[in-house]
Parts: structure tokens; C-alpha cells; sequence
């Protein structure tokens, strides 16, 4: 398998820069950087490779490294916990692929101004195990808690489960500082103080360098929220015999007016099926059981016990079944390791078991639109499932994703296993399908076709354009303006595009 490389003078430049270990260009690294957890066209692995992967120490480092690729017009791709779903991380240009890992020290806790200051390689695991004794936590909550890391979140603008109670990853970074295309090094939050949390002066930058899958910059420290500890976490558990009375319930539940919501979730009827036939804690679930409701409460105990009271209420008059407290606090305890689900799946004519890859999408979806949107999507997997015979339909969940009031749009997933050492170009194709018209219906329904994890991924990307509409124009005008030399994660979102003319 031939891999890219860059001239020798560049790699002496990066050493320079780096240092010598911290500088690699073997096969095994290199591959080990091309690699994320969505399925992977692996039968093209080569062309995605990084030509060198460094891994700085300081945002000097990084600023240099930045400088010396546009001296050499050599593409840069940031990289933290490669967990994300969209292909972020891949270098689809080849080029230096910067390594935030090691960046991975908390500066400074303020528990008066209640921040907290952190390089972009620490993990949200590490940050809480050091918050807890000082009583307080950072509550960016993904289901990749233990894996995905600040840096990365802010480079896919990431969501929270708990973040219908303390807002998702735009809310809660104040301020930070990064390293531009150009290789100068801002400071971007709300006015000149790293911590204020509010400020008019100017256009509103913050969330321009957030979310943007590492193509107008890189990260190199964050000031984050802050927050008390809960003193108190409930969650409670709910089966239906029909998946419309589940959805009215959650749509109830998410109303209810509690502040202390943190997220309710909706898993429908394949997605009770796909646990039923595969997971302890589903198995034993009868027949009835054709779809659940969740809800998880955080706060002080005063405030959560009148919401879970009421709650509980609600869950038995819309006819829900309680699945009882161990399911109910087993089940939301584990919610790190719940969603990267089971890596096999099943043959639909035959029923074989075999190792399956898990593909999800993340639209975000009006709750209103959610049932119409299910059927759309199911029929989509449908079609390739009887069309290849390597596809599984896991089915799908619904979330509450608005921060502080949790109703209006949801984060919607269908999850669909893909028996990936099958792959060929004819079945991949299908599966580039199935994105763009999963992308498609999402749109449709007055949508986006991604909540979280970004639309860059073949297939969906093609239909940003229809997404953003003018907005996508702009989003061009100013990738050019920050990145002259198209140099910063090139390729993704078809932003190439805005370099034609040369
Ligand atoms: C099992 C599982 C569960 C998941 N659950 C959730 C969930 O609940 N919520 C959610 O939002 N996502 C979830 N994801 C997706 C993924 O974890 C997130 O997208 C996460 O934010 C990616 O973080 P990362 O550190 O792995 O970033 P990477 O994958 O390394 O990078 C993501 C993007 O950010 C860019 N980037 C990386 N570092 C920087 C930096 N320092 N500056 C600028 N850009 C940078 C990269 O170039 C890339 O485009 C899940 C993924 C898995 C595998």
C-alpha cells in the first residue's frame, strides 16, 4: 500500500519546530491517524492518510507548524480524540496532522468566577475527576465522555445528554484561544476578558470558530463553565405498546415546565426490537414493550422531587409502563457505553450474527415532524437492506436537544449497522445513498441534517448547500478570507469550492 510523504527539508522543519519525538511519519502512525469510529471506506484507506503527524506542546508550536504549511501550501488536519462521526478528523488531502493530545493541562479552576481553563487535548473524565473535590463539575455530558476531548468538541460544536439543564458545548465554552489558518494567535469569547460571559462589542465570533470541523483554526486553550455538583440525579424509565403514546409522552414530559430537565428520549419500535434481541438489560422485556420513554432530572433535591413526582404522574396516564428503579438507574447510568452499540448485527433474510460497524445519523428534527421522519427513515434502510444484504437497521431515538427548554427540535438518530468487511465500491455507493436521502428527509422536514457531530460525510455533504442556503455563500466568502491558501482541513464541506476561481 503506497502512503503519501512529504519532502525530507519539511519534516526537518517540523522537527525543529516540534521536537524529534514528537515528529512521526512511520506507516503505523500515520494509519493510526487516518482511523474513526464511522464507517470507513477501508477499501480506499490509503488516500486519507496523513503525510506526518506531530504532536505539539504549546500554541507557538502550533502557530509555527501552521506558518511552515502555508509557506509549503501543505494541508493541516486537526485531530483530538478522533471520535467524531462526520470524518472531521480525516485528512482527505493528506498533509500535517496536528495531534492535540499532549495539550492536555488544566491551567487554572476559579471557583469564585466558577471557570475552568484547559488545553484541548484533556477529556471530560479527567477535568471531572479533578473538579469533584472542589464540589463542582463541567458539564459537557456526550455519550463519547471518556474518549471524545475539549478540543474535538468545540471542532464538531458538540452535544450533551444532560444539556437540556445546562446547555451543550456552545454554552458552555466562555472563551478561547486559537491559532488561525494563518498561523496568528487570537483570543475569541465575549469581549476582552477570558471569562466574561457577555459582551455586544463587535460581531459575535465565538460561534464562528466552533463547529467548524477544524477548518478555520485550531484551539489551543478553552475557558469553560463551571458548575455545582447535582445533588440529586433521577431518572425513570417508561415501556409503550404504541410508539405514538410514547411520542405524546415525551413531548409531555418535555414540557412539564421542570427546569431541572436534563435530556427525555424517545427510542422507537426497531430500536426496542435491535435491544430485545441483543442486550441483557432488553431481553427480558415483553412482546408489549414496542417503545420507551426516558427522562433524566438534575438540580438540588428540593427542586427535582416535586418535577420527578410529577413526572411519574405523567408516565402512568399516558399509559407507559415504569421498567422499575434498577433498569431505570442502571440504564441511564451506563449512557457512555449504552450508545456505541454492540459491533454485530443481523442479516435480515437469513438472521446469521455477523461483526457489524455502527453508522448513525444525528439530524435535528422538530418534534412535531419526528413520526413522519421515522417512517421516511426506516424505508430508507429498508431499501438497502434488501438491496445488499450487509445492513441492519438498529433503529431510532429521539432527544431533547434545546438547551434550558427542552421541546421544539430534537437530536434524531436511525442507527444502522454495516457489515464492513463487505464493502465494495457498488454497496458503498448504497450507502452513500442512504445518507443523502436520510440528509434529504431531514431538510425536508424543516431540519438540519446534523445537530452535533457536523455534515461532512459523504453523501449529506452534498446537500449543505441546500441546508444554508446564502448562508452557505457567506460561510465560503469567509473560509477564503481566514484560509487564503485553502490550508486548514481541506476538502471538508465542499469549501475546495471556494478556491475555483484560481
Ligand atoms: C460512541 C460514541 C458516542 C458519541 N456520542 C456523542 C454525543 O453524545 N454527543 C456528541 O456531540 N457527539 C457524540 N459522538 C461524536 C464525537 O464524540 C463528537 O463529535 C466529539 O465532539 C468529537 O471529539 P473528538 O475529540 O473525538 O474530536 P475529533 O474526532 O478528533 O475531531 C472532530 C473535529 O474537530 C476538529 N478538531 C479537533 N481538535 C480541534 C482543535 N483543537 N481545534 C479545532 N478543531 C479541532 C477535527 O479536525 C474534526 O473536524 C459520539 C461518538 C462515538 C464514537
Amino acid at each position: 500500500m503506497a502512503i503519501a510523504t512529504l519532502p525530507d527539508s519539511v519534516v526537518d522543519e517540523l522537527v525543529e519546530i516540534c521536537g524529534e519525538d514528537r515528529v512521526f511519519t512511520g506507516a503505523t502512525a500515520l494509519f493510526n491517524r487516518a482511523r474513526v469510529p464511522a464507517p470507513f471506506a477501508i477499501h480506499s484507506w490509503e488516500s486519507h492518510t496523513p503525510q506526518a503527524v506531530v504532536l505539539p506542546t504549546s500554541a507557538e508550536q502550533i502557530s509555527e507548524v501552521v506558518k511552515l504549511a502555508n509557506r509549503h501550501r501543505v494541508p493541516v488536519v486537526p485531530r483530538a480524540g478522533g471520535t467524531g462521526l462526520t470524518d472531521g478528523a480525516v485528512p482527505l488531502r493528506h498533509g500535517i496532522l496536528v495531534d492535540v493530545k499532549l495539550m492536555n493541562g488544566i491551567h487554572e479552576i476559579d471557583v469564585v468566577d466558577r471557570t475552568v481553563t484547559v488545553g484541548p487535548g484533556i477529556n471530560m473524565l479527567k477535568l471531572n475527576e479533578v473538579l469533584r473535590p472542589h464540589g463542582f463539575m463541567y458539564p459537557d455530558d456526550p455519550a463519547s465522555y471518556p474518549c471524545s476531548l475539549v478540543g474535538g468538541r468545540i471542532g464538531t460544536n458538540g452535544w450533551s445528554l444532560i444539556g437540556s439543564r445546562f446547555g451543550h458545548v456552545k454554552h458552555l465554552v466562555i472563551s478561547m484561544q486559537v491559532v488561525l489558518p494563518t498561523g496568528e494567535i487570537i483570543t475569541v469569547g465575549h469581549g476582552g476578558g477570558r471569562k466574561n460571559r457577555s459582551s455586544s462589542s463587535g460581531y459575535q465570533l465565538k460561534e464562528l470558530f466552533m463547529g467548524h470541523q477544524g477548518t478555520l483554526g485550531i484551539v489551543t486553550e478553552a475557558t469553560l463553565e463551571l458548575v455545582k455538583r447535582p445533588e440529586l440525579e433521577f431518572s425513570a424509565f417508561w415501556t409503550y405498546t404504541k410508539y405514538e403514546d410514547a411520542w405524546k409522552a415525551t413531548g409531555e414530559l418535555a414540557r412539564s415546565g421542570y427546569a431541572t430537565i436534563a435530556g427525555v428520549v424517545l427510542f422507537d419500535e426497531e430500536k426496542i426490537a435491535y435491544l430485545r434481541r441483543d442486550d441483557e438489560a432488553y431481553i427480558p422485556q415483553p412482546e408489549s414493550a414496542k417503545a420507551v420513554v426516558a427522562l433524566a432530572m438534575y438540580g438540588n433535591a428540593d427542586e427535582v422531587r416535586p418535577g420527578a413526582k410529577e413526572s411519574m404522574r405523567i408516565g402512568k396516564a399516558s399509559g407507559g409502563v415504569y421498567m422499575g428503579d434498577e433498569i431505570s438507574h442502571a440504564d441511564w447510568a451506563a449512557r457512555h457505553d449504552r450508545y456505541a452499540t454492540p459491533l454485530h448485527g443481523r442479516i435480515r433474510k437469513t438472521g446469521q450474527v455477523v461483526p457489524m460497524s455502527w453508522h448513525c445519523e444525528d439530524a435535528a428534527i422538530l418534534y412535531s415532524k419526528l413520526p413522519e421522519v421515522r417512517e421516511r427513515w426506516h424505508r430508507i434502510a429498508d431499501t438497502i437492506i434488501e438491496k445488499y444484504g450487509i445492513y441492519d437497521d438498529w433503529g431510532m431515538f429521539a432527544y431533547t436537544s434545546g438547551p434550558y427548554k427542552p421541546w421544539g427540535d430534537y437530536l434524531a438518530e436511525i442507527d444502522i449497522g454495516i457489515w464492513e468487511q463487505e464493502l465494495n465500491e457498488e454497496n458503498w455507493e448504497g450507502y452513500v445513498w442512504a445518507k443523502r436521502e436520510i440528509a434529504r428527509v431531514a431538510i425536508e422536514s424543516g431540519g438540519s441534517i446534523s445537530a452535533c457531530h457536523g455534515s461532512c460525510r459523504v453523501g449529506e455533504v452534498d446537500l449543505v448547500p441546500q441546508e444554508l442556503g446564502g448562508a452557505y455563500e457567506v460561510m465560503k466568502t469567509i473560509k477564503r478570507a481566514l484560509d487564503p491558501n485553502n490550508i486548514m482541513n481541506p476538502g471538508k464541506y465542499l469549501l475546495d469550492d471556494a478556491y475555483e476561481e484560481d
